[in-house]
C-alpha cells in the first residue's frame, strides 16, 4: 500500500475513487492564461456566445433601433476580442471585459455627448456576452460520480459552488492552505481534506481507489477489497446540539456564535445551539449568482437568515470579494497581488452602486431581527467613515420611500489588518463592535500567504505578534464599552480556547459544526488568570 503525505486540513477518513480535475480554475473563472489547446476552446466558447447574443438581438431588431445598434457593436468588438484571447492568452471572459473597458474609455473621452453615451450600450452588449460565457461555461465537476475523492492543483471558493458536495468523499490538493476559504468550507461540510501534497499528487494513478485521512494528512492508494470493510463512508463525527450557555469553571459566560455562508449554515448553527451569527460571509451568497444579486434577492436571503436566528444576533458582513474569493462577473482587472488589492471594503467603496444595493437590503432585513452590519478589511478611519456615510445615505433613501428599517442598526468593523489593530482605539470610538478576523490578521501581520501550503508553518496564529494583536484589540473594545469577538479558524481550534479566554476574549465565532465541541471545551477552561475559585 502506497502512502502519500500532505498537510491535514479537514478531519475525517473516507474512501473513494479519485476524480481528477486537470485544469482547476485556480485563478477563478476569469484571468486564466489558457494553454494553446484551451485558447481554441476559449475562442469557440466566445464565438458560440456571440452567435447566441446575435440571434437574440436579431429577433428584436424591429422593435427598436437600439437593437440594431447593439448588433453593430457586437460586430465591431468580435475580432478585437478574438485577437486579445490569441495575443494575450487570456480567457474569453477576461478578453470581453478588457475590450469593454478599453472601448468605453475611448468613448468617454469623446466630445460629442451622443458618442459618449454609447459606452452604456457597449457595456450592455459585453454584459450579455459575459452572461452567456458564464452560463455556458462547462461545469467540470458535473460528471463527478458519488463517493469521489477530488484531486486538483488547487480550488477556489467559486469551484466549490459547482461541486455537488453529496458526491464528495474527500479532497486532495497539490497546493492549498489550512486557512484558505476552501479549507474552511471543507471543514464546514465535514469533508476530509489533505493539501500541500506537491509533486507526489502526480503519482496517484487516475483509476486509483484511495483512502483519505484528513487527520493524519495522508492519502493511501489501496485495493478495493482492502478498504470496503474497514473504512466508514464518512467518518467525521457530528455532535448533538448543545443549547445550554457555555460557562467557564470560574463562572464566566462565553458566547459562542457561528460563521455562516448561507441560510442553511445559519439554520444549522442555530439548531446546534449557537448564540447567534458572528459573521455571515455574504460573498458566498454572491458566488451562487451569475451577476451581482439585486436588492430583492439579497433582502430575501437576509430576512430569511434573520428569521432563522429567532431574535439572536445576525452579523451581516458586507461583500468581502477579492483575494481567493473573486467573483467571476466582477469588473475587476487582473491584479498582480489580489490579496493586497481591491479586496473587501476597498471593492465596495470603489463600487458604491453595488455596495448601496447591499446596504439597503441589509437595512430592510434589520427591521425584523437583531441584525448588525460589519465591514471587512478595514484599514483606515476614512474607509469606515465613508462606508458609514453610504449607510446613512441608504437610510435617508429608505425613509423617503417610506420603507421600514432599524434606524439604530449597529455597524462594526472586522479587525483583520495590522493597521486596524494599531488604531483600534480610534475605531472603538466610532464603531459599535469588533470582530477580530484571525485568518487575515495572521496573514497580514506575519506577511505569509494564508493560501500557500509552503508557508503553512509560518502562518501561525499562535505567534506572539498575533496573540498580542488579539489582546490589544479586545482591550480597546473593552475600554470603549463595545462588543468584540474573535472569528477565524483559531476560534474553532480547541487548543486555542483557553489562550483566547486568557487574552480577555468573551465571544467566539466558529464553524457551525464546531459549536457543541467548543461549548464543551469552554466549560473545561478558566477565564481569569489569577483566581481563587473552588470547584
Ligand atoms: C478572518 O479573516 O479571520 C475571517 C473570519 O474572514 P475570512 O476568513 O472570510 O477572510
Ligand atoms: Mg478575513
Amino acid at each position: 500500500m502506497k502512502i502519500i503525505k500532505g498537510i491535514p486540513a479537514s478531519s475525517g477518513k473516507s474512501a473513494g475513487m479519485i476524480f481528477r480535475i486537470k485544469n482547476s480554475s485556480e485563478s477563478g473563472q476569469t484571468g486564466n492564461c489558457p494553454s494553446s489547446l484551451s485558447i481554441d476552446l476559449e475562442i469557440k466558447q466566445f464565438n458560440d456566445a456571440c452567435s447566441f447574443v446575435k440571434n437574440r438581438l436579431l429577433q428584436h431588431v424591429d422593435e427598436s433601433r437600439i437593437f440594431a445598434a447593439h448588433l453593430e457593436i457586437l460586430e465591431d468588438i468580435t475580432d478585437r476580442v478574438i485577437s486579445k484571447i490569441e495575443r494575450d492568452k487570456v480567457d474569453a471572459i477576461s478578453a470581453v471585459r478588457e475590450i469593454c473597458n478599453e472601448t468605453c474609455a475611448l468613448f468617454a473621452e469623446m466630445e460629442d455627448e451622443y458618442l459618449r453615451s454609447r459606452s452604456d450600450d457597449i457595456t450592455d452588449v459585453c454584459r450579455q456576452l459575459i452572461f452567456e460565457l458564464i452560463a455556458h461555461n462547462e461545469n467540470p465537476y458535473a460528471t463527478m460520480p458519488a463517493h469521489s475523492i477530488l484531486i486538483a492543483d488547487n480550488l477556489l471558493v467559486s469551484d466549490t459552488v459547482l461541486i455537488d458536495k453529496s458526491k464528495l468523499a474527500g479532497i486532495a490538493l497539490r497546493k492549498g492552505s489550512k486557512t484558505s476559504h476552501v479549507a474552511i468550507l471543507a471543514r464546514d461540510h465535514a469533508v476530509p481534506l489533505v493539501l500541500g501534497i506537491g509533486e507526489a499528487i502526480d503519482d496517484i494513478p487516475d483509476d486509483a481507489m484511495v483512502v483519505i485521512d484528513g487527520d493524519k494528512g495522508e492519502i493511501s492508494i489501496v485495493s478495493y477489497e482492502s478498504i470496503i470493510p474497514s473504512v466508514p463512508e464518512q467518518a467525521t463525527i457530528e455532535k448533538k446540539a448543545d443549547k445550554a450557555p457555555a460557562i467557564t469553571k470560574d463562572g464566566v459566560e462565553v458566547k459562542v456564535y457561528a460563521n455562516a455562508g448561507s441560510l442553511a449554515d445559519v439554520e444549522k448553527a442555530i439548531s446546534l445551539g449557537a448564540d447567534g451569527i458572528g459573521v455571515l460571509r455574504t460573498e458566498f451568497i454572491f458566488m451562487q449568482a451569475t451577476d451581482f444579486p439585486d436588492e430583492a434577492m439579497q433582502y430575501a436571503t437576509y430576512i430569511a437568515c434573520a428569521k432563522a436566528c429567532r431574535g439572536k444576533i445576525l452579523t451581516i458582513r458586507t461583500l468581502d470579494t477579492g483575494g481567493d474569493k473573486p467573483l467571476p462577473y466582477a469588473p475587476v482587472k487582473k491584479e498582480e497581488n489580489p490579496v493586497f488589492g481591491l479586496r473587501g471594503i476597498r471593492f465596495s467603496l470603489a463600487s458604491p452602486d453595488i455596495f448601496k444595493v447591499q446596504l439597503r437590503a441589509i437595512l430592510r432585513a434589520s427591521v425584523l431581527g437583531n441584525v448588525r452590519v460589519m465591514f471587512p478589511m478595514i484599514t483606515s478611519l476614512a474607509e469606515y467613515r465613508t462606508a458609514s456615510m453610504l449607510l446613512e445615505e441608504c437610510k435617508s433613501e429608505l425613509k423617503n420611500e417610506g420603507v421600514a428599517f432599524d434606524s439604530s442598526l449597529r455597524a462594526g468593523v472586522m479587525v483583520e489588518t495590522p493597521a486596524s489593530v494599531i488604531i483600534a482605539d480610534d475605531f472603538a470610538r466610532h464603531a459599535s463592535f469588533f470582530s477580530i478576523g484571525v485568518n487575515d490578521l495572521t496573514q497580514y501581520m506575519l506577511v505569509v500567504d494564508r493560501n500557500n501550503p509552503y508557508a503553512e508553518n509560518a502562518c501561525d496564529s499562535f505567534h506572539s505578534a498575533v496573540l498580542k494583536s488579539i489582546s490589544e484589540a479586545t482591550a480597546s473594545a473593552a475600554r470603549y464599552g463595545i462588543d468584540s469577538s474573535v472569528c477565524g479558524e483559531m476560534a474553532s481550534d480547541l487548543r486555542a480556547t483557553e489562550t483566547l479566554l486568557k487574552l480577555g476574549v468573551r465571544n467566539l465565532s466558529v464553524s457551525p459544526r464546531q459549536i457543541p465541541f467548543l461549548k464543551e471545551q469552554i466549560r473545561k477552561c478558566v477565564f481569569y488568570i489569577d483566581n481563587n475559585y473552588k470547584r
